[in-house]
């Protein structure tokens, strides 16, 4: 079932795995039409996860990539879109030597050559595979029949585990299993069979009922995994080692384990994030934050995430709160940002919320609140600058005006043409790109680097036209593409401001619990050194 948490479920997975010593890889299938997440609404599909290589996915993919501590490939993501996209096209280069294609075998077939092309890539012991929905839906029936047609072919070598809940409704206060069973039969009428249950419930799972769920759903009582709701995500993984799930699944999977589950890294950092010495406060202004009557913080949860890494790794809990920025169209509310420590504005497209953004951000320069800009944040941040200290009051980016006369953002050229054919989907400027940092910047003491890599998601651009007045005015760009012509980072200089700084790719997609991102980190720094 969806919402219960089966991405990290199988991050988890993936970890307690990788734990043991073994190479694990892991994938994320989504069985949309979509070809990739990039087009999808992030309000209902949550954050789109740019990988290294450029192509968007779903935000279960950073999960893994922050779980695994490792850099995946777009061969480790797919949609129904996708793998009928190749399959269409394989067939009419005569891939098939004229050959009838048909929807079974040769979709499941699809899905297993991408399966077994990423372990091969990846050199991995073992690939997790997360089939995206909910078993007995009409859209997951396909890959279903892959998992079928794999374990037939190797029984020994693919381990099925099924993510349930089990509801404690509150009138009776007990632990409900009926629903499991049911979910069960579902899927071993696509002829998959479960070699595992991770029982996921408001509680613990005890014995009694792990006997109950093993007897009726046909596993072993030592393959029921109990998966109480935690506080913190990163417990999750040292909760399935209690009950040995690495070593469960290296039998289910006739494997060696190379050693004993060595988590000791991931409980550091998981004690670390619950002894924070001291509260560091930071507003995430954004515009994708509410859905009806809800409030979705997933839609920046890199960015969340991220900033919490660099706060457990400097001593301090953070208290982070999702502010949406049309509230700050009318000027008079941006006195409650007072109370914060550091703001940031993460990526976004098109005109709503804009003016609120903007008059955050000024707001920032003004009060010498530490500032950090992601993407459509540092566009913004160089649009605030121009317009309100270089006093260019008719500026815009050409996304909101193309009419404008001073565009300071303006479409990239690559992207003159794909945006006049409508030609949105997967091309953005994607992905890992370099870019060379300016000794003596806020950037460069960061990172203590000359040259960086990081992901990118963007049309617009700082236009070239106006950076040396841009520069004249005081706005430094301390990072740049390596031919010095697309401008990565912008910032005030320590003088003007503690720390005014953006940046046009998403550092967010490099961060890791292991390995913090040093510019979340310096961020994170400024705003507690502020405070
Ligand atoms: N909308 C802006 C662009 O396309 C920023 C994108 C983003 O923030 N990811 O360039």
């Amino acid at each position: 079932m969806s919402g219960v948490g089966k991405g990290v479920t199988s991050s988890s997975i993936a970890l307690c795995l990788q734990a043991r010593g073994l190479n694990v890889t892991a994938m994320k299938i989504d069985p949309y039409i979509n070809v990739d997440a990039g087009t999808m609404n992030p309000t209902e599909h949550g954050e789109c996860f740019v990988l290294k290589d450029g192509l968007e996915t779903d935000q279960d993919m950073g999960n893994y990539e922050r779980f695994l501590n490792v850099d995946l490939p777009a061969i480790n993501y797919m949609t129904t879109g996708s793998v009928y996209l190749s399959v269409i096209e394989k067939e009419r280069n005569l891939g098939y030597k004229g050959r009838n294609v048909e929807v079974v075998p040769d979709i499941p077939l699809e899905v297993i050559r991408r399966i077994k092309l990423a372990g091969a890539q990846a050199m991995a012991d073992v690939v997790l595979v997360e089939v995206g929905g909910t078993v007995g839906e009409y859209q997951g029936v396909l890959f279903l029949e892959a998992v079928r047609m794999m374990k037939s072919e190797t029984p020994d070598d693919v381990g099925v585990v099924m993510v349930s809940y089990l509801p404690v409704p509150g009138s009776i206060g007990e632990m409900k299993t009926k629903p499991t069973q049911t979910a069960v039969r579902s899927l071993n009428s696509a002829g998959v069979f479960a070699d595992m249950i991770v029982a996921r419930s408001p509680i613990g799972v005890d014995e009694k009922r792990k006997d109950k769920i093993a007897k009726f759903c046909n596993v072993l009582p030592e393959n029921v995994i109990s998966a109480p709701d935690v506080d913190s995500i990163y417990d999750i993984p040292l909760n399935f080692e209690k009950d040995e799930i690495s070593l469960r699944l290296c039998k289910i999977l006739n494997m060696r384990h190379k050693r004993s589950a060595d988590l000791s890294a991931w409980k550091r950092f998981a004690k670390r994030s619950k002894n924070g010495t001291d509260t560091v406060k930071i507003a995430v202004v954004g515009k994708y934050f509410n859905s009806g009557d809800f409030l979705l913080s997933d839609v920046y949860l890199s960015v969340l995430e991220s900033i919490k890494y660099s706060a457990y790794h400097l001593g301090l809990t953070p208290d982070i709160s999702y502010l949406s920025a049309q509230s700050f169209e009318d000027k008079k509310q941006l006195q409650s940002l007072k109370k914060y420590d550091g703001i940031l504005v993460p990526g976004g497209f098109g005109t709503s919320g804009i003016d609120g953004k903007l008059n955050v951000i000024e707001y920032a320069r003004k009060q010498q609140i530490p500032y950090f800009g992601i993407c459509y944040g540092m566009q913004l941040m160089v649009l605030e600058y121009a317009r309100n200290v270089l006093k260019m009051r008719n500026s815009s980016t050409e996304e909101i005006d193309p009419t404008a006369k001073d565009l300071v953002i303006g479409v990239m050229d690559e992207q003159k043409k794909l945006l006049k054919d409508k030609a949105m989907g997967g091309t953005m400027r994607l992905g890992q790109y370099p870019a060379t940092l300016k000794k003596g910047s806020l950037a460069h003491k960061a990172y203590k680097s000359d040259l960086i890599f990081e992901r990118h998601r963007h049309r617009y651009e700082v236009n070239p036209q106006y950076i040396d007045k841009l520069t004249e005015g005081g706005l430094h760009f301390t990072g740049k593409s390596p031919d010095g012509t697309l401008m990565e980072i912008a910032e005030l200089s320590k003088h003007d401001h503690p720390f005014f700084l953006a940046v046009q790719f998403h550092p967010e997609l490099q961060a890791r619990p292991l390995d913090p991102h040093p510019l979340f980190t310096a961020f994170v720094k400024a705003s507690y050194e502020s405070k």
